[in-house]
This record gives structure tokens, C-alpha cells and sequence, in this order.
């Protein structure tokens, strides 16, 4: 017996929604999508089986050891996907060559990782994300990080903070050590990780002191504005014009970022992501009440190249369980009613009869109709529809269905009224109350 309970719980990390709790995700979902189609993203699908060549190319050391992967009945490595922007830059390469530049797309999908399964981390998760391809401007990276504040206080999320870093400034520090791009992921993957100390070790391998310092430097600009360590970086990077170079850049995002809001952003210069694609600037949202990124994005203009197309790209991806956790998200006001329909005898006409009303019935803007199925008096019945909190009954027997006639029962105060089938679409919610 304890066998069989056991087995039939969902695996450790894979969760269960119900009604009640889906709702949320899917008004968060909802909302989100909206407002990535607003600013012109069209949704995308991509497959949730990849082949592991794919995804390998790019996913990251940290994401690459916690893949569900296995070999399908041909024999082919496969994984659950672990992340969507390398498909979804696939999908651009391969079947939207023609489009005008940007391509602007978006994708809600589940992702899989094997992670340790705690609050907020799951082994099973949605994705809500979107990319832009073909931009290298720096509009193309504000349009981005603004998208995603905007999606943050579409769902009610105000209280927030922006943490910025840039792979391009570390990256090309490191090429000035020659240190190739295969060891730069692997440092980068350390600094993701806060293997601060390994990192160190592994670039005093290189004998570098130089840069040694200018990473001992910028570890110090964590938590500040560019303001507090302009001083700072400009004197660490004034020896590497091409970081300089996207200093500038992200001068630009902080100003941005200064007037859209405010105190709530810092950079950090030390900061990189475990994901190898990226390129430039990079940032992670937070919310005060979750110790965990409830979304990550940035620059990777390299990535569609290795797919076959050279096109420059930018992304963000918002994690839908970690929203659902943030007890600042407000689900729209539960606008509509609950009318049950109670069907007295279940004869075959009084059936078709209370269907036929029930068709009528949902043209009414905002009415769900629960139609009653689990027999009884109808005492019981109303005492069923009081606890599904449902604001009036249809009540629909053998007479209404002859006399054309429906009768509906006020649950507030337990007035009842007949309707001809007609009147009743346009008189319902006036009689329940608005
Ligand atoms: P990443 O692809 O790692 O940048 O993740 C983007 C977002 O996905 C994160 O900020 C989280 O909100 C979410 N996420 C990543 N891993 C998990 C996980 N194991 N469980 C739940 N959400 C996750």
C-alpha cells in the first residue's frame, strides 16, 4: 500500500498546480504576454526535446550538469530543454530569414534542470521571456530592461531592484591576457557561481598580475551606482580601450535608468551569468521578499552566428514560479459571477432545455456558469452552490422546460424570480446584482 502511495507522488522538484494556484500563473503569464505584444514580440513556440549538440553549444558548465538528458528510441542524445533563447535563436536563423530587422519574438515555455529542489527552485519551471535580434544599439538593450521593469509592475511588482554587470568589459579584459574565449567561459562560469577565491587562483595561473588587480578592483564596484565608481573603473579601464569602449555604453543604460527608477538598480562589475552566450551588458531582477533572480537577460551577439547567421541579439527571460512566490503580484479583481445551473429531472428534453439556457447564458459578459452534476435534493444543491460562493442558481425542471421559462434563485437573500427564455440573457445580472 505505502508502495503505491509513494509512486504515484509527482518527482521531487515537479509540482502540481490547482485551479486556484494556476489562476495565478496564468494571470501572470497573461499580463506578461500582453504587454511583450505590445511592443511588437510574436510569440514563438520551440521544441521541448533538443538535440544536447544544440543546446550544448552555448547553455554554460553550471546548466550543462544538470540537464534531463537521455538517448530517445533512435538513439539520438537528447535533453528536455534547459533554457529557451538557444532555440528560439535557431527558430530566427532557420525560419525567419526574410523578416525586416529587428525580429522581435516571444515564448512562454517550461524548462527543465536539475536543480536542488528548494522555494523557488524547481526542476520543472516557466520561462516567460522574449529577444530581440538584429539591433546592436544600445535602444535595442533599454527597449529590453525597460520591457521587463514594465512587465514586473504590470502584475503589481513595484518594489524591486535591477542588478547590472557587463560581459563584454570582463571579456575583453581577459582577451588582453590572451586568455582564450573556452577559458573565459570557464572564469566567467566561476564569478556566476561567487567561486571568487578558484577564479582568482586559476587567472594568477596566468600570471597576469596586472589584470589580477583590475579584477580585484572591479570586485569592489558590487552594489554601487557608476556614479560612486566612475573614478574607479575609468582609472582601472583607461588601459583597455575596448572596455571603455562599452563603458560608455552602459554610462548610457544607468542615465536610462536614473530616470525610469531611480534608486532601484546597482551595477556590479564582478557579476557575470552562467549562461555562455552572453556578450554585453547583463542583469538580473530581484524582489526584496525572494533571495532569488526572478529574471535574467542581456546582450549575446555571437550565439546566432554559430547557428548560421550573423545577427546581433538581446533577451530576457522572467521566471513564472518565482512571480507566483512574490507576494506583491495583484491578480486582477475576480470580476465575474458564479451562477449555478440545477437541472431537476434529468430527463432527456429537460437536459437539452437546460443546455440550450446554459448556451444563452454564456454570451453575458462575466457570468461563469457551473453546471450542478452530482444529483440530490435541492436543498442540497443550494447548500453546494452557497459553498462555491456561486451568486445565484438556474434552476431548470420538466415545468420550465415546457413553459419555456427559467427560474433563478438570488443565493443573497433568497429571492426568486421566473424569466422567459428570452428575457432571461438581458435581465440575469441586472436581477444578481452587478
Ligand atoms: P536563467 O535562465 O538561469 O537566467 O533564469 C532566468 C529565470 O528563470 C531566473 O531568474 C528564475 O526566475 C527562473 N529560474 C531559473 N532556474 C529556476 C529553477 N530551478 N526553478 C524556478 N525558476 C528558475
Amino acid at each position: 500500500m505505502n508502495n503505491v502511495k509513494k509512486s504515484i507522488e509527482p518527482l521531487r522538484g515537479f509540482r502540481e498546480l490547482t485551479p486556484e494556484e494556476y489562476k495565478k500563473k496564468k494571470f501572470i503569464i497573461e499580463s506578461i504576454s500582453e504587454l511583450f505584444e505590445k511592443y511588437g514580440y510574436g510569440e514563438v513556440e520551440t521544441p521541448t526535446v533538443e538535440p544536447l549538440s544544440l543546446i550544448e553549444l552555448k547553455v554554460g558548465e553550471e546548466i550543462r550538469h544538470r540537464m534531463f538528458r537521455f538517448k530517445d528510441l533512435g538513439d539520438r542524445d537528447v535533453v528536455l530543454r534547459p533554457e529557451g533563447t538557444i532555440s528560439v535563436a535557431r527558430l530566427v536563423v532557420n525560419k525567419m530569414k526574410n523578416e525586416p530587422l529587428p525580429i522581435r519574438v516571444s515564448y512562454v515555455a517550461n524548462m527543465f534542470r536539475y536543480d536542488e529542489p528548494q522555494k523557488g527552485r524547481y526542476r520543472e519551471f516557466t520561462h516567460i521571456g522574449f529577444e530581440h535580434f538584429g539591433s546592436r544599439s544600445v535602444v535595442s538593450d533599454i527597449e529590453v530592461i525597460n520591457i521587463a521593469i514594465e512587465a514586473l509592475k504590470k502584475i503589481g511588482i513595484e518594489a524591486f531592484r535591477i542588478k547590472l554587470g557587463n560581459e563584454a568589459i570582463l571579456r575583453r579584459i581577459l582577451s588582453e591576457a590572451n586568455i582564450e574565449q573556452k577559458e573565459q567561459d570557464l572564469l566567467l562560469g566561476m564569478l556566476d557561481r561567487g567561486e571568487n577565491e578558484e577564479f582568482f587562483e586559476k587567472l594568477s595561473e596566468k600570471g597576469e598580475e596586472k589584470i589580477l588587480n583590475v579584477f580585484r578592483e572591479l570586485m569592489k564596484t558590487k552594489e554601487s551606482s557608476i556614479g560612486e565608481s566612475e573614478q574607479t573603473l575609468k582609472k582601472i579601464l583607461a588601459e583597455f580601450p575596448a572596455a571603455l569602449e562599452e563603458y560608455e555604453r552602459v554610462r548610457i543604460i544607468e542615465n536610462f535608468l536614473e530616470w525610469k527608477v531611480g534608486g532601484k538598480y546597482y551595477f556590479d562589475f564582478g557579476f557575470a551569468r552562467g549562461l555562455e552566450y552572453y556578450t554585453g551588458i547583463i542583469f538580473e531582477l530581484y524582489v526584496p521578499e525572494l533571495g532569488v533572480a526572478v529574471g535574467g537577460g542581456g546582450r549575446y551577439d555571437s550565439l546566432c552566428k554559430l547557428l548560421g547567421r550573423d545577427l546581433p541579439a538581446v533577451g530576457f527571460a522572467l521566471g513564472v514560479d518565482r512571480l507566483m512566490l512574490s507576494s506583491q503580484v495583484k491578480t486582477a479583481k475576480q470580476k465575474s459571477k458564479k451562477v449555478g445551473v440545477i437541472i431537476l429531472e434529468e430527463d432527456v428534453e429537460t437536459i437539452k432545455y437546460a443546455f440550450q439556457v446554459v448556451e444563452q447564458l454564456k454570451e453575458v459578459e462575466n457570468l461563469n456558469l457551473e453546471i450542478d452534476t452530482m444529483g440530490g435534493s435541492l436543498g442540497s444543491k443550494i447548500e453546494r452552490a452557497l459553498k462555491k460562493n456561486e451568486e445565484a442558481i438556474v434552476i431548470i425542471g420538466k415545468k420550465e422546460q415546457t413553459e419555456k421559462h427559467v427560474s433563478v434563485k438570488r443565493l443573497r437573500d433568497g429571492v426568486q424570480k421566473s424569466f422567459g427564455y428570452e428575457e432571461l440573457k438581458r435581465e440575469i445580472l441586472e436581477f444578481i446584482g452587478q
